[in-house]
């Protein structure tokens, strides 16, 4: 029987229409394979909203969004846009949508490919194999308590202040996205805190610790972040899937992608709870190569894959597309971003016709 889904595009700026042209053709070929029927509908985000409606998140795309069974982002920004007021500017529009879809769980994988190994500076012996997912808090943690600010003290002095924060609902419901992920990769979850040092984080261990007994084929470990930082450099094979407060994660996530070494290879998730995921690259709008057919559509691709795996439920399919990648490249196809000497240099459009021609012959 035919599955049907509504899917939201949201190609954005810079080079956000390019890469999403290539991925909507790369669905369709995956959709009539596994007998997927898409609706795609497009809505306007960030500057090419500013442009069209005088501000980065019009309520129609939030609608439409909401309406759908996911929603696929390129990227929004420029430096047409970099001069406006901060609650006007692209970015402000991003965070919108996270806002308005309360999208409190980020995934981001960090897998070496074979055919990029050399694109990472770390040795081949320490990356070859690593295949790591990092679950962020997005919504909480110490980028929203209360108290924030700068207040003056009694002494005259000025204080900064921020606060970490997290209930144990929060908790647990990051942890349930975590270990669910987990479930769907190695079964092996990786919990990051402070407790040594944080009462938030006791509370974070206690909840997570909680949660595993629901969850007794997943093996379930903590480490302090210092240590997980250190780790992830050492030896990032040992982990499969981490899970951590907003704070350590926008930092852990950061460097587990930069094991890869390529930026035009990563894609991003982020969930709620019952509202459609965004499933989007971690790049921006790249203006500096935006419209010369330069840039890599492959992490919007890897970002579709990641939308059939976990809002469609349509496993096989994201493991045609990622298969279809690592065969593209291992057949020598590269953009300019992960050229090396000897590959063939293709642009956006021809390498998205490349991977094409391969889904079509699987
Ligand atoms: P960027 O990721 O856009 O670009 C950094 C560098 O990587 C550039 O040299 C660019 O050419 C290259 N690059 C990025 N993606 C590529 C791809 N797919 N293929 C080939 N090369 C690629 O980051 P930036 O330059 O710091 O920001 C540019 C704009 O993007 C800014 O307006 C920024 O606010 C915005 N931005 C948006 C997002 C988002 O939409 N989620 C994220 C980061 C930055």
């Amino acid at each position: 029987m035919t599955q049907n889904y509504r899917i939201t595009l949201l190609p954005g700026d810079g080079i956000g229409p390019e890469i999403m042209s290539v991925a909507v053709d790369v669905l369709k070929i995956v959709g009539q394979r596994f007998d997927i029927s898409f609706e795609f509908q497009t809505a306007l985000i960030g500057g090419a909203a500013i442009d069209a409606t005088g501000e980065p998140l019009p309520a129609a795309t939030l609608y439409t969004c909401r309406n759908s069974d996911a929603v696929l982002l390129a990227a929004i920004g420029g430096y047409k846009w970099d001069s406006l007021p901060s609650h006007l500017r692209p970015e402000a529009g991003l965070l919108g949508l996270r806002a308005g879809l309360e999208l409190f769980a980020n995934l981001r994988p960090a897998k070496i490919l074979p055919q990029l190994i050399d694109a990472s500076t770390l040795k081949r012996e320490v990356i070859e194999g690593v295949d790591i997912m990092v679950v962020r808090e997005l919504t909480g943690g110490i980028y929203f308590g209360k108290p924030k600010g700068i207040f003056a003290a009694e002494t005259g002095e000025k204080r900064g202040v921020n606060t970490m924060v997290y209930s144990e609902s929060e908790i647990d419901r990051i942890g349930r996205v975590a270990f669910e992920t987990a479930r769907k990769r190695g079964g092996k979850l990786c919990s990051v805190d402070k407790a040594n040092v944080l009462e938030v984080s006791q509370l974070w261990r206690k909840g997570m610790t909680k949660l595993a007994s629901q969850y007794p084929d997943i093996e379930l470990s903590h480490l302090y972040v210092d240590n997980a930082a250190m780790q992830l450099v050492r030896a990032p094979k040992q982990f499969d899937t981490i899970v951590t407060g907003n704070l350590f994660g926008d930092i852990l996530s950061d460097a587990a992608a930069m094991l890869t070494g390529s930026i035009g290879m990563l894609p991003s998730a982020s969930l709620g709870a019952s509202v459609p995921g965004v499933f989007e690259p971690v790049h921006g709008s790249a203006p500096d190569i935006a419209g010369q057919d330069k840039a890599n559509p492959l992490a919007q691709i890897l970002s579709a894959a990641m939308m059939l795996r976990y809002a469609l439920n349509q496993a096989e399919a994201a493991d045609l597309i990622e298969n279809g990648v690592l065969q593209v490249l291992q057949q020598g196809y590269r953009t300019g971003d992960i050229m090396s000497e000897g590959m063939n240099l293709l642009g956006c459009q021809a390498m998205g016709n490349e991977l094409i021609q391969i889904l079509e012959a699987k």
